[in-house]
């Protein structure tokens, strides 16, 4: 009786692999169910021609002379205003690219002049980076409200260069208010890195609007291939610093005792750069832009509420959350079965239903720590490909699975 969701089979946008069927335990087909979008979204369609397009110029970019060079280069470039266009960076600011958030975080850690003060519910991407170099960690309170103010007392205390926050929780999908942080955090001539990792895919951003200093994100998170991953902010920190990526294309002269080093995007991008990986992500952006803001979050939202209130009646369910007061959180949905083990209980939905989420402590060891979840979860999350089809398909397996036992 739990999965009442109704069925609508109509996603926002065409991803690939959506007609996806695989093989189940018992020799039969299964549509996929692909619930897994916060991991690595699936490409959209448009992306994918994009892509195919773009290897038939395939090229080396920067010091090609050739006619496929030209026109790799033009579209490598040209991706950057794409991407500083699409999250509203003021102008000046370089747009980097790297392999992904992690590299961008890193990247931006060897550059930060002083401490870094992080909340203990970041993934580790944006907690591992900051270790060597002065990082402070600020315990989240039960309320955004109260957390904020202590973010704030904590600045008062001691100052420090730079806070780094996830924009969304890559565990609860929870949302934080950047503009409030952004307020607090600068009045201390403090700068605040967001990691958009999960907060890009879900939500128009715009960080001249809402006081974001630096900015990183992921391809493959935002509905493009792998291995393109971006890092937008002020330049004066990121062209003192030291280059992060040493090698051609980061230079301007060298001779075998010194080198000039470059300022702007290509000090650290030193290589042959993933064109088609950066030509994938710029398409996608470009597709993210052209949704209608209400529409894409209210599909969003509906697929998270069947998902909770679904949830909601299965009594062993516990859904994790951080604050008791956030707001329209994106669709990322945690949670755990009493006395099931969330392992089990993924390989069961993956080989005898074809539906694929996430288990584990999702990177975020000190959150689930904090939250009491001492032993793995499971992940669900949404995106413009996901259905309330694949919600029910989730909800009837679970109702199933408990029924049978494990
Ligand atoms: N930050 C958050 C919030 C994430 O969810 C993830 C990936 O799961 C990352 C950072 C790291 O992203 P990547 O593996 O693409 O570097």
């Amino acid at each position: 009786s739990i999965p009442s969701v109704i069925e609508v089979a109509k996603p926002l946008l065409d991803v690939t692999g959506s007609d996806l069927m695989v093989p189940l335990l018992d020799g039969s087909q299964s549509r996929y169910v692909n619930l897994d979008y916060a991991a690595s979204a699936p490409a959209l369609g448009v992306v994918a021609d994009r892509v195919t397009e773009a290897l038939g110029l395939y090229a080396s970019v920067h010091r090609g002379a050739g006619y496929a060079s030209d026109i790799s280069t033009t579209a490598y470039e040209n991706a950057r205003d794409t991407v500083a266009r699409f999250v509203g960076a003021p102008a000046g600011y370089p747009v980097i690219f790297t392999r992904n958030t992690t590299d961008s975080l890193n990247l931006l850690a060897s550059a930060v002049p002083g401490d870094t003060l992080v909340l203990d519910i970041e993934h580790h991407a944006n907690f591992l980076p900051w270790s060597p170099r002065g990082r402070r960690v600020l315990t989240a309170l039960d309320t955004l409200d109260e957390t904020l103010e202590a973010l704030e007392n904590e600045l008062r205390r001691q100052p420090a260069a730079l806070v780094a926050v996830t924009g969304a929780s890559n565990v609860t999908g929870e949302v934080l208010p950047l503009r409030r942080i952004a307020d607090v955090v600068h009045k201390f001539g403090t700068r605040l890195a967001v990691d958009g990792a999960q907060l890009v895919p879900h939500r128009r951003v715009n960080m001249r609007e809402q006081g974001i200093d630096y900015l990183a994100f992921s391809g493959h998170k935002t509905y493009a291939p792998f291995g393109a991953g971006v890092l937008v902010g002020r330049r004066d920190w990121l062209d003192k610093a030291e280059p992060y990526l040493r090698g051609g294309g980061a230079v301007t002269t060298v001779d075998t005792e010194q080198q000039g080093w470059r300022t702007g995007p290509h000090r650290h991008e030193g290589g042959s750069p993933n064109v088609l990986g950066v030509i994938g992500l710029a398409r996608a952006v470009e597709a993210l832009a052209e949704l209608d803001p209400s529409e894409w979050y209210q599909h969003e939202a509906e697929l998270r509420e069947a998902c909770i209130s679904g949830l909601g009646q299965i009594p062993q369910a516990r859904v994790l959350q951080i604050f008791s007061d956030s707001e329209a959180p994106v669709g990322v949905v945690s949670f755990s079965l009493d006395g099931v083990d969330s392992r089990h209980l993924a390989v069961v939905l993956a080989a005898e239903y074809g539906i694929g989420v996430r288990d584990g402590k999702f990177c975020a060891h000190p959150l689930l720590a904090r939250l009491q979840q001492t032993s793995p979860a499971l992940r669900v999350s949404f995106g413009v490909g996901s259905t309330k089809r694949d919600v029910t398909a989730l909800l009837t397996a679970l109702t199933d699975y408990l029924a049978h036992g494990p």
